[in-house]
């Protein structure tokens, strides 16, 4: 079966939206499988193995870290963090800079849970001394949550730091890496993170529909009492399962899961900081090219995680960023809106399958998209 797939060619897509990223045709193929009941003591097998793998990627402890496998898009973790790790009568502190904190704040408004929300520009980094103040002035804060690659932006955040301060107020602190993990190295006990989390589309290269949470095995236990707020969406519950049983509490994405194993395999093959220094060198690329043509950046450089940058639209009565995204898209790059609200913008990232060639191949087109619908070049904007 495989063979015979592997002769059909599949059209490459360079993907420069954050996530679905572009994967390699191996993590593709690797879906086509012989039809396997999930409850087969061969896949349980292989989920243990990912569980292990997904700790190993932040160089977690085994004894202390563990992985909780979900299906669903990113989003379920940050949902089931929240909802699972707040003991009753205590608060969430959100620490907010971006549109994925603000995701996170609106998942504690639909749950009620008690929260306190810090809201910082979404071009600056977080103020320290008053994330420190408002767990000193309230005590009852027990878990602290922040975005580590703000994605709508790029920027990236100062979490070792807000994890030491979580900590010494005697909070738990969750993190939402989904846009950093497997991507930028991380390791889970030196940044202070008690709860990580990413799903597969994203730093893994691999198929959607697989989230997962990777954290420390104790807090988990302890959170058996914690109010239960949902029931498909709690983290002690699947956690117990996957514990007692080997397999996931439902139905789990079967084969996008194996195509999840394929890509853990083929992660290790790169290694973890070839990995980083591709995709730096393709975020390099796409400075560079956004340099020549004149675009701006919203984020100071210096604040960037390295994976996104979020553009500037220019300031020319022709630009529309529709008509440019379709004429990228049919000559197979994908180019994606912002998601600031204060300011027009488009994203470029630095995820997937991709290198900086692909980057110098996008930029051919891209231009000639801004010449075909007459954008000034380099691009201009007004006065500030
Ligand atoms: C992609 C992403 C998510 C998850 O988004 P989904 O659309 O639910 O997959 C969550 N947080 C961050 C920081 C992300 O980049």
């Amino acid at each position: 079966m495989q063979e015979a797939m592997s002769n059909t060619s599949i059209k490459r897509n360079i993907l420069l939206n954050p996530g679905p990223a572009t994967t390699t045709d191996t993590v593709k193929l690797a879906q086509v499988v012989s039809d396997i009941c999930p409850r087969e003591k061969e896949f349980a097998r292989m989920m243990k193995g990912m569980r292990e793998d997904l700790v190993r990627i932040v160089h977690g402890d085994p004894a202390v870290y563990t992985a909780v496998l979900f299906c669903g898009s990113g989003t379920i973790n940050i949902d089931i963090c929240l909802n699972s790790l707040l003991p009753e009568g205590k608060k969430v502190l959100i620490i907010n800079n971006g549109a994925y904190s603000a995701r996170a704040a609106e998942i504690c408004t639909y749950y009620n849970l008690p929260m306190i929300e810090l809201r910082f520009p979404v071009d600056s980094l977080p103020d320290l001394e008053s994330v420190e103040q408002t767990l000193r002035e309230n005590p009852e804060i027990a878990l602290v949550h922040t975005t580590h690659n703000e994605t709508g932006t790029g920027i990236l955040n100062p979490i070792r730091e807000i994890g030491a301060l979580a900590h010494r107020y005697g909070a738990v602190f969750t993190v939402d890496t989904t846009s950093t993990y497997a991507m930028r190295p991380i390791d889970i006990a030196q940044e202070n993170i008690d709860f990580c989390m990413a799903s597969a589309q994203k730093g893994l290269m691999a198929m959607t529909g697989l989230s997962f949470i990777v954290g420390n095995r104790a807090l988990i236990e302890q959170s058996a009492n914690y109010p239960k707020r949902s029931y498909y969406c709690n983290l002690y519950l699947q956690y117990h399962f996957f514990e007692t049983t080997g397999e996931m509490h439902f139905t789990p994405p079967v084969q996008t899961i194996y195509a999840a194993r394929q890509a853990l395999d083929e992660y290790f093959a790169e290694g973890e900081q070839a990995k980083w220094q591709r995709h730096l060198s393709v975020f390099e690329a796409i400075h560079a090219g956004l340099e020549r043509l004149g675009f701006q950046d919203i984020i100071q450089r210096e604040l960037q995680a390295g994976l996104v940058v979020s553009v500037r639209y220019p300031d020319d009565a022709n630009w529309d960023f529709e008509r440019v995204h379709d004429y990228c898209y049919e000559r197979g790059f994908t180019i994606y809106p912002g998601k600031v609200s204060t300011q027009d913008t488009f994203r470029l990232c630095a995820l997937g399958a991709i290198s900086a060639a692909d980057i110098e191949a996008f930029f051919v087109v891209f231009e000639e998209a801004l010449r075909k619908y007459e954008i000034q070049i380099p691009v201009s904007y007004g006065q500030e």
